[in-house]
């Protein structure tokens, strides 16, 4: 929910004294030490993996009980660790989060008050590139496991960690990671991976003044495609019929007039239902009164709001355009445009190309450039979320959590096989400062206090969950 008001996460910080027994100067040291680690994915060829090989040493190092309870080993450059559990019956509790970051935007290396990849920790923040995105989560799960391992020693329920190695690229380790577990005949009951990470005003959804975190169920697919028209170029004299970049406007117009209709799929619909009672502006109030009934309506009033609009609607942004002629009068040859679509779940690449064919006529090639499916959807409630509304009641009270979708990927689509239920929200809570200027940007840092909360979170989960 970008672009919406966003609160003070600290100010909701609650509990702080929970697990008095967390080492939390070592925990900033070794999020320090993983930060300084350039684990840049680009492909398997040009990757420069001695970064990703010392995180994986770093590790295998920092977490005793880690390594004496459970196995740490790689798939691929990906790394998975299993503590199995007491109860073979029960199935496992699967913890997400990726090894790589984007590089640094090249030409503001300069603007960096610490290097990217120092590993600066000072009194307050920890400093470099994935401390929001997202190594504060891959070491907050470990730190939080080797905590658990020390209270209670072995949980009864397996506990898997899976740490991807190029989720930034194209989640080839997440995949060979859930293919791994499939094999070995692995089930989880719940995952947790990144997802919506701030507060915000539920204003867009008709209660002005009530802070939601969303539980993200889904998440939306991806579709690059090209379009090219076929021109003969020449003089412009005589553009008989159009020329070949006119008849792609044309078409490009023509998609953007007739969108796939906005719809309310499971999860979104669920945070109308979460909200309904505190819901006190129009059009809104009248709606959520049923939800199901009056589904279209409020799938229509949401795509009208910016802040939802993305919740609601299978999106098509113009990006890139090419071909264009030389000179005023010269006609073009072929001209290209390409589209990314984000795709609501339940929509399909194919139903995209059908809409696509259906209004752009023959002489339009529809090329597919890159597509990842969009995410199943699961149930709110339940064996997992229920835990995880929980503790974020406790951590963050007077926020309510509402289900909603990841308008972004993540590798939690890879693991939709060998999981039953797949949920996408990070613990950790930065101020909307610090994360709209450090996500992929410059000064990425995280403060003490926000990791330090986040591991309780996943501590807290682990211990309603796995014990
Ligand atoms: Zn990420």
């Amino acid at each position: 929910m970008s672009g919406l008001p966003e609160k003070d996460p600290c100010a909701h910080f609650a509990h702080e004294d929970d697990y008095p027994g967390l080492d939390l100067e070592g925990a900033a040291r070794r999020l320090g030490a993983a930060l300084a680690l350039r684990t840049v994915y680009d492909t398997p060829q040009t990757t420069d993996f001695a970064p990703f090989d010392a995180l994986y040493d770093l590790i295998c190092s920092s977490f005793p009980l880690i390594s004496r309870h459970g196995r740490t080993e790689r798939v691929g450059h990906s790394i998975l660790i299993t503590v199995s559990g007491t109860d073979p019956e029960l199935s496992a509790a699967l913890l997400l989060a990726h090894q790589d970051v984007v590089d640094v935007v090249p030409g503001t290396e300069e603007l960096w008050e610490h290097d990217p990849f120092g590993g600066h920790v000072d009194e307050e923040w920890i400093w470099g590139r994935g401390a929001l995105d997202i190594k504060e989560m891959l070491m907050g799960e470990l730190e939080a496991l080797e905590h658990l391992l020390s209270l209670h020693g072995r949980p009864r329920r397996t506990v898997i960690l899976a740490f991807g190695e190029d989720e930034e690229v194209s989640s080839l380790g997440a995949t060979a990671l859930a293919a791994e577990l499939e094999r070995r005949g692995v089930h989880a009951a719940f995952s947790l991976d990144e997802g919506v990470s701030t507060f915000a005003d539920a204003a867009p959804y008709g209660a002005p003044g009530t802070v939601v975190s969303d539980v993200c169920l889904s998440q939306k697919g991806y579709l690059d495609l090209r379009l090219t028209v076929r021109g003969e170029g020449g003089h412009s004299s005589n553009p008989f019929g159009g020329t070949s970049l006119e008849r792609l406007c044309v078409a490009i117009a023509r998609l953007a007039e007739h969108p796939l209709p906005p719809r309310l799929v499971g999860p979104v619909a669920s945070t109308f239902e979460t909200l309904a009672p505190l819901v006190s502006s129009e059009p809104v109030r009248s709606l959520v009164a049923d939800v199901e009934g009056n589904a279209d309506e409020l799938a229509r009033y949401a795509a009208s709001v910016r802040a939802l609009h993305p919740l609601v609607c299978t999106t098509m942004a113009v990006d890139q355009i090419g071909g264009s002629s030389p000179a005023p009068n010269v006609m073009p040859a072929d001209a290209t445009a390409t589209l990314n679509l984000r795709l609501l779940p339940g929509t399909t690449v194919e139903d995209v190309l059908a809409w696509t064919s259906g209004l752009v006529g023959p002489e339009v090639e529809v090329e597919v450039l890159h597509a990842t499916p969009a995410g199943r959807v699961d149930e709110a409630g339940g064996p997992g979320y229920d835990e995880l509304v929980g503790v974020m009641g406790r951590y963050h009270p007077g926020t309510l959590v509402v289900p909603s979708i990841m308008c972004g990927g993540t590798d939690s689509v890879r693991y939709e096989r060998v999981c039953g239920k797949l949920l996408r929200m990070t613990p950790f809570r930065p101020a909307h400062d610090e994360l709209a200027r450090g996500l992929h940007g410059v000064n990425e840092r995280i403060a003490r206090r926000v990791y330090a909360q986040g591991i309780r979170v996943l501590l807290a989960l682990l211990e309603r969950t796995v014990l």
